[in-house]
């Protein structure tokens, strides 16, 4: 998870399948979204398969489509410019492959697909790797792990009916990886004759007659399907990032002329307005300088300097998506902001639920992680004399360890 996307593979793309409902995970939520160490579980599937460089064709659920914005928000930009724009599936995982596969097949067919499972968020990069060369070597691949269970068959009553050898099973996960010729044609011709329910692709190229290779797959590849899953993958996450930082920040913005002003992302009626180069969003510029200050790089000044017109006016949760986009890039997750708006007026307690709500947006963070309190001065100093506005803010980032 920490290494930096490699160069873009242009004859490789991925589609990965999130369109299921997640039955079996006991959540309301689709459990592809359901959020682990901060963000939606897919949040963290595309983060990992951005390790490969190659292109992300998401097949969703119609319907989830605001879920999806919400997932894309958590990602860095790296691993957004790699998505491509998310395509509806259809009533079984075979039908929602397809519609992948029909999507890249428009955008220009690459040589070498990969087809994975939303619920499996941690695919290592060797995995990826070992998935693209196996299809490159054998035409269809897949990544299995020997059983250590030793299996049996039952009947209709429960009894064993057969123990099959253990050494020659092997337990199949995803990415599936094929020449993207080869598992389109065998998905259309499935479609043509009205198969809609193989269990995977392996299985379905097996039935038009393709041979299918096993590579060695990955432990910590699990797919999250029952409700203790969620746990174990969590904290296998957060173990991924154990160096845990915080960093403050201190803005202060003077009143001036005006009938408006910017707090927390959120648009307040004012008898006065708050003076500054950009929008003078004093709890953003705050938060913003929070994260730059636990990645210790620099601060909003030497990010976006005031000398550079380009950020007059500019909306401030620009600044802030930046900080958001620096932590991510380095691969690591917003575990809490906390912001205290210092002032007499305007009043901030009607506006905290929304301004929560706009950080989290932001950040794509969910609402639990932000907190948003505020004080007046008791009428004494600047905030006490309605000059101006102060604003504190502390971040709680987790990184990887740096090596
Ligand atoms: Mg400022």
């Amino acid at each position: 998870m920490t290494q930096s996307p490699a160069p873009p593979l242009t004859d490789v793309a991925i589609v990965l399948v999130a369109a299921g409902r997640g039955l079996r995970a006991g959540r309301e939520l689709p459990k592809q979204y359901v959020p682990l160490a901060g963000k939606p579980l897919l949040a963290h599937t595309i983060a990992a398969l951005a390790a490969l460089g190659a292109p992300v064709q998401p097949v969703i659920a119609q319907g989830d489509e605001l879920l999806f914005a919400n997932v894309c928000e958590g990602l860095s930009a790296a691993a957004r410019a790699l998505l491509l724009p998310a395509v509806p599936g259809g009533a079984t995982r075979q039908t929602s492959v397809r519609a992948g596969l029909e999507a890249l097949a428009r955008v220009g067919a690459p040589a070498i697909v990969l087809i994975h499972d939303g619920a499996r968020c941690q695919p290592g990069h060797a995995l990826l790797l070992r998935a693209v060369e196996a299809a490159r070597q054998f035409g269809g691949a897949v990544p299995g792990l020997a059983v250590t269970d030793t299996i049996k068959q039952v009947d209709d009553q429960g009894r064993s009916c057969a123990t099959p050898d253990r050494a020659r099973l092997r337990a199949v996960q995803t990415p599936q990886s094929f020449h993207f010729n080869l598992i389109h044609a065998a998905h259309n011709d499935a479609a043509k004759q009205e198969l809609a329910d193989f269990p995977d692709d392996a299985t379905l190229a097996e039935w038009a007659g393709h041979e299918v290779h096993v590579f060695e797959g990955e432990a910590l590849n699990m797919k999250v399907t029952r409700p203790e899953d969620f746990a174990l993958v969590e904290t296998r996450l957060l173990a991924d990032l154990p160096d845990i930082r915080t960093g403050q920040g201190y803005d202060v913005h003077a009143f001036g002329p005006g009938d408006h002003v910017w707090l927390g992302g959120v648009k307040i009626g004012h008898d006065q307005s708050l003076i500054g180069h950009s929008d003078a969003d004093v709890l953003l510029h705050a938060l913003t300088d929070a994260l730059l200050g636990a990645l210790a790089d620099g601060d909003i000044g030497s990010h976006f300097p005031p000398s550079d017109p380009q950020w007059k006016g500019a909306a401030s949760d620009r600044f802030l998506r930046h900080a958001v986009d620096l932590v991510s890039a380095r691969g690591g997750m917003i575990a809490h902001l906390d912001g205290t708006l210092i002032c007499e007026a305007p009043k901030i307690g009607p506006h905290r639920e929304a301004m929560r709500a706009r950080i989290a947006e932001i950040c794509g963070l969910p609402v639990g992680r932000v907190g948003v309190k505020a004080t007046t001065s008791e009428g004494l100093g600047f905030t006490g004399r309605r000059e101006g506005i102060a604003a504190m803010a502390l971040a709680t980032i987790r990184l990887p360890v740096q090596d």
